[in-house]
C-alpha cells in the first residue's frame, strides 16, 4: 500500500484518482497481513484495487465524473465492493472517469481529463480511463471498470494492459450507477489475464439484488487458465477492410492470425453484414436508455440542487442545466427524442430489432467457432482534444467494442504490443455466453 501511494503521489498529474483512501487503505492492509499470518486470508488477500467512481462504496464519496453528484456520499456497497472486500482485496481510491460512464477518452469527466502514461498528449480511452491509467501506470495492481460499449475494453487497449467485459448477467450490477442497464457490466482491469480470472471469479454470481445477475454456478477461472487445445477463430471481413482502420492496427491483427495459424489453431474469414449497423443501433439503445435512467437526477434526490431555483420546475430546469456536461445533455435529448411517442417505433422500436439480428448473426458464428478475434479499437490512442468536438466521429471509433455489448457476450482486451511511435495496441477476443473460461484460458495462452 505504501509503495502504490508513493506512486500515486508521483503520477499525481495524470489526473487517474479522484480520492485516495491513504490511511483506510493502510488499516486494511494491517487486517489483511494479521489474517495472512494466521493463515485465514480470503482469494484476494493484498490485492491493492482502485474502483472507478461509478461503483458504490458504502460511506465514500461517488461522482461519476459528475458535477451533479459533486457531494453525495454512497449509502450503500455494490455487491463487487462487497465481495472483493470479502476475499481481503485492499480499495485504494476512487478512478476518475467519464461523466456516467459516456465517452471513450475521459475528456467528459467534470474533475478534468486523464492522461495516458505511455504518451501524456494523449488520452486514456474511455469511460474506464483512470481505471486503466491507474494499472498501467502502476497506482494499484488492478481496478474495477465498467463496460457498457467498451469502456473496459477500450481504454485497457489504448492503455497496454487486460481489460474484460464479462457476459450481461455474470455479474451483479447492484450499487453500480446505471447508464444502459441492458448492456452495463462490471469488469476487472489487470496487467495479467490471471488476476482478471481471479477477479472475476470473485465478483461474478447471483445476487438477490440484482434480477439479472445470473444463478449459473461460478467456475473458478484462475484454475482453469492451464487448458489448451486447439481452437477455431473467425475474424470479419468487414472489420480488416473497414475504411476506418489504422494500417498499423491491421498489420497487429494479421500477425496475430498468422501466429495463431503456426500455432496449430484454426483461423478463418466470416462475414458479418451487421458490422455498419453496430454503432447506430448501440448509440439509439444506450441513449433511450441513458434518458430513462438520469431522470431521478433531479435536484431532490441526489446531489447538486442549483442555488438559483425558486420552484419546483425551476429546481429540475436549473440543477440538471448546471450539473450535467454537454456530452450527457445531448444524449440525455437525443433519448427522449428516441422514445417520443411519434418517434419510437422508427428508431427504438427498430434498434431492438436490429440487435436481435446482430445478436443472433453474432452467435451463429460462434456455434461454429469458438472465438471471434477483432482489434479492440481502430486505432491507438488519439491526442487529447482531437476528438472531443465531433462526437460522430468519437461514436464510430466504438465500431469493434459495441458487437459484444449487443449481444451480451464476453469479451477480452489483451495487449499486442506497441506502434511505431510507442503507444500500446489492444487485440480483442470474443467468446460465447457464459464462456469466460475458455476466453481467459485462451488469452492467457496466446499473451
Ligand atoms: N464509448 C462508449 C459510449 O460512450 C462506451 C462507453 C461505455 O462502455 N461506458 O457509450
Amino acid at each position: 500500500v505504501g509503495h502504490y501511494l508513493d506512486r500515486i503521489a508521483e503520477e499525481r498529474h495524470l489526473n487517474a484518482f479522484l480520492e485516495v483512501f491513504g490511511d483506510e487503505a493502510e488499516a486494511q492492509a494491517k487486517t489483511v497481513q494479521e489474517k495472512i499470518m494466521h493463515g485465514k486470508a480470503g482469494k484476494l488477500a493484498g490485492m491493492v484495487i482502485g474502483i472507478k467512481d461509478i461503483i458504490c462504496y458504502k460511506d465514500h464519496r461517488i461522482t461519476v465524473g459528475s458535477r451533479i453528484l459533486e457531494n453525495y456520499t454512497s449509502i450503500y456497497s455494490s455487491t463487487v465492493v462487497e465481495r472483493i472486500l470479502a476475499e481481503d482485496a485492499i480499495i485504494i481510491g476512487r478512478l476518475n472517469c467519464d461523466e456516467f460512464a459516456m465517452g471513450g477518452s475521459n475528456e467528459n469527466s467534470y474533475y478534468g481529463h486523464v492522461k495516458n502514461y505511455a504518451d501524456n498528449t494523449k488520452v486514456p480511452g474511455g469511460s474506464s480511463g483512470g481505471s486503466a491509467v491507474a494499472v498501467q501506470a502502476g497506482l494499484c495492481l488492478a481496478s474495477l471498470g465498467t463496460d457498457t460499449g467498451g469502456s473496459v475494453r477500450q481504454p485497457a487497449a489504448f492503455c497496454g494492459v487486460v481489460g474484460l467485459k464479462p457476459t450481461y448477467g455474470r455479474v451483479s450490477r447492484y450499487g453500480v450507477v446505471a447508464y444502459a442497464s441492458s448492456l452495463d457490466q462490471v469488469g476487472p482491469i489487470t496487467r495479467s489475464v490471471e488476476d482478471a480470472a481471479l477477479i472475476l471469479e470473485v465478483i461474478a454470481g447471483a445476487d438477490e439484488y440484482d434480477s439479472t445477475a445470473s444463478s449459473k454456478p461460478v467456475p473458478a477461472y484462475s484454475r482453469g487458465l492451464a487448458s489448451g487445445g486447439k481452437k477455431k477463430l473467425a475474424y470479419l471481413v468487414e472489420a480488416l477492410s473497414s475504411g476506418g482502420i489504422d494500417p498499423e492496427v491491421k498489420t497487429m491483427t494479421e500477425q496475430a492470425i498468422q501466429q495463431l495459424k503456426e500455432e496449430g489453431h484454426t483461423v478463418e474469414p466470416v462475414s458479418f453484414p451487421y458490422l455498419e449497423y453496430v454503432v447506430p443501433t448501440y448509440y439509439i439503445l444506450t441513449m433511450a436508455e441513458a434518458s430513462s435512467n438520469l431522470a431521478r437526477y433531479d435536484g431532490v434526490h441526489y446531489g447538486y440542487r442549483s442555488p438559483n431555483a425558486t420552484d419546483l420546475e425551476s429546481t429540475y430546469k436549473k440543477s440538471r442545466s448546471e450539473g450535467f456536461g454537454n456530452e450527457v445533455k445531448r444524449r440525455i435529448m437525443l433519448g427522449t427524442f428516441i422514445l417520443s411517442a411519434g418517434y419510437y417505433d422508427a428508431y427504438y422500436a427498430k434498434a431492438q430489432k436490429v440487435r436481435k439480428l446482430i445478436r443472433q448473426k453474432t452467435e451463429e458464428i460462434l456455434n461454429t467457432y469458438d472465438f471471434i478475434l477483432m482489434p479492440t479499437t481502430p486505432t491507438p490512442a488519439f491526442g487529447i482534444g482531437e476528438k472531443i468536438d465531433d462526437p460522430v466521429t468519437m461514436y464510430l471509433a466504438d465500431i469493434f467494442t459495441v458487437q459484444a455489448s449487443l449481444a451480451g457476450i464476453p469479451a477480452i482486451s489483451v495487449p499486442a504490443g506497441n506502434n511505431s511511435s510507442g503507444l500500446p495496441l489492444g487485440l480483442q477476443f470474443m467468446g460465447r455466453r457464459f464462456g469466460e473460461g475458455e476466453l481467459l484460458a485462451f488469452s492467457e495462452h496466446f499473451l
